[in-house]
């Protein structure tokens, strides 16, 4: 299998090549040549399937030119060792529970996988390689906890200061070893920024070989379609049709779904919640797409003014905007409609929602509105501990902190702070 640039279908290149990279010369997202259907037995019978057969069989045909079977099981065993529960909470309203990993979000699997596979083609490298990685919070602590000890390869993160909670900021800085946290004066999209400077950047570029362990890297996108399936396995005994909603910030969770459809599962719709960054609400309702600056929100892994995944969602639909609403609704809420929900679910069931989720639980309530003979299930994107202050205040409850978390909270933060570009590339070129 080959993957194209989706800037210029003629390039193609390896598996391989497209993690290494992360992205293409021309600056476009990877995308597989062929997504082929798994034949109709393994949806009939897939109850009988172990999470890791289903997973091995999902993601074959997309690596196994350039990783060995017998490695691909040991990278999925390595990758997929928690629990990815669909817990009923109302009538034909379930969660997917994604936090049941190393640092408690969904980050984990696809940070995990990649982690892995990079490893796996460091092996006897001698260049080293610098995973340069801009977070808006999950995405730190979930790449810094994959790669730690990981040989051949250096981990530099950029967060923006003192817009992460206090979990995720000790998720990322206090591991050492391989890992550097650089904590940047500014917002997300000024780390996204400086990080794409430096990809382009040939005096760094000459000096170290850089790639990404943000979605956009094929690694980290691809094997987020593996808890669609684990989910539809759950839920096709209720015999009914089933709805993903998805709490969005770079597209890049619900597109690996929409992946996992294109394999054959049985799904009616997606959903895409996203709080007031609202580009893809709005493209959907418009059909015009106007990137804006992200407005900081309670539920900050989705404060993302220009989704980069978007554009393999288009890709998806050969950019048939009436082909794509068929198949994908999109609805945006506010901080005060998330924060009412997680009081009204809380109160109905005692059941703890984060932020993220929350506006997953909205946006499939929205739809079900005019659908309500449907299968709902929206994505618990990270453990409500995550967002330890808005959930206590929000909720007015006091949250125990598992003992992964406990852990890292008595532990020292390193970090450097940066405030411009300039200070980056210093850092890089040393
Ligand atoms: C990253 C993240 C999201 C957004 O996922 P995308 O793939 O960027 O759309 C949602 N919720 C949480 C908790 C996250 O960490």
């Amino acid at each position: 299998m080959q993957f194209y640039s989706l800037n210029d279908p003629d390039h193609r290149t390896s598996f391989k090549n497209a993690v290494v990279s992360g992205i293409a010369p021309d600056k476009g997202l990877y995308f597989p040549e062929r997504i082929t259907p798994l034949e109709p037995d393994f949806f009939e019978n897939i109850e009988a399937l172990s999470n890791h057969e289903i997973a091995f069989r999902a993601i074959h045909q997309f690596v196994h030119e350039d990783i060995p079977d017998h490695i691909l099981k040991e990278i999925i065993a390595n990758t997929l060792d928690f629990d990815f529960p669909v817990f009923d909470l109302e009538e034909n309203v379930a969660t997917l529970e994604l936090f049941h990993g190393p640092t408690m979000a969904f980050k984990d699997v696809g940070a995990r996988f990649m982690a892995n596979c990079l490893g796996y083609f460091s092996q006897g490298e001698k260049q080293e390689v610098t995973v340069l990685v801009a977070t808006s919070g999950d995405t730190g602590g979930a790449v810094a906890n994959g790669f730690l000890g990981v040989e051949g390869v250096h981990v530099v993160i950029l967060y923006p200061s003192g817009k992460v909670s206090d979990i995720q900021e000790k998720q990322l800085t206090t591991l050492g070893q391989n890992i550097e946290a650089m904590e940047v004066d500014g917002t997300f999209d000024d780390c996204q920024r400086m990080v794409k400077t430096a990809f382009l950047d040939q005096e760094i570029t000459q000096h170290r070989k850089l790639t990404s362990a943000n979605s956009i890297n094929v690694a980290r996108w691809l094997p987020q379609l593996f808890y669609f399936l684990f989910a539809y396995k759950q839920a096709k005994s209720k015999g009914k049709d089933i709805v993903f909603s998805v709490p969005s910030g770079n597209f890049g969770n619900i597109c690996a779904g929409m992946v996992a459809q294109k394999l054959g599962m049985p799904v009616k719709h997606f959903v895409a919640s996203t709080n007031v960054n609202d580009v893809v609400p709005k493209y959907m309702e418009q059909g015009v797409y106007e990137p804006m600056p992200s407005v900081a929100t309670i539920s900050n892994a989705m404060d993302v003014g220009d989704p980069s995944n978007f554009v393999r969602i288009r890709h998806l639909y050969q950019d048939d905007l009436d082909a794509l609403r068929e198949n994908l609704s999109s609805y945006s809420f506010t901080d005060s409609m998330t924060r009412n929900a997680m009081k009204e679910v809380y109160s109905n069931s005692g059941y703890v929602m984060d932020p993220h989720g929350a506006v997953g639980y909205l946006g499939l309530k929205a739809y079900q509105k005019s659908h309500p003979d449907t299968f709902g299930i929206f994505l618990e994107t990270a453990h409500p501990v995550k967002f330890l202050n808005v959930v206590e205040e929000t909720l007015d409850v006091q949250l125990e902190i598992p003992s992964q978390i406990q852990k890292i909270m008595g532990k020292e933060k390193k970090s450097m702070p940066i405030r411009s570009y300039a200070e980056l590339k210093t850092f890089l070129l040393q």
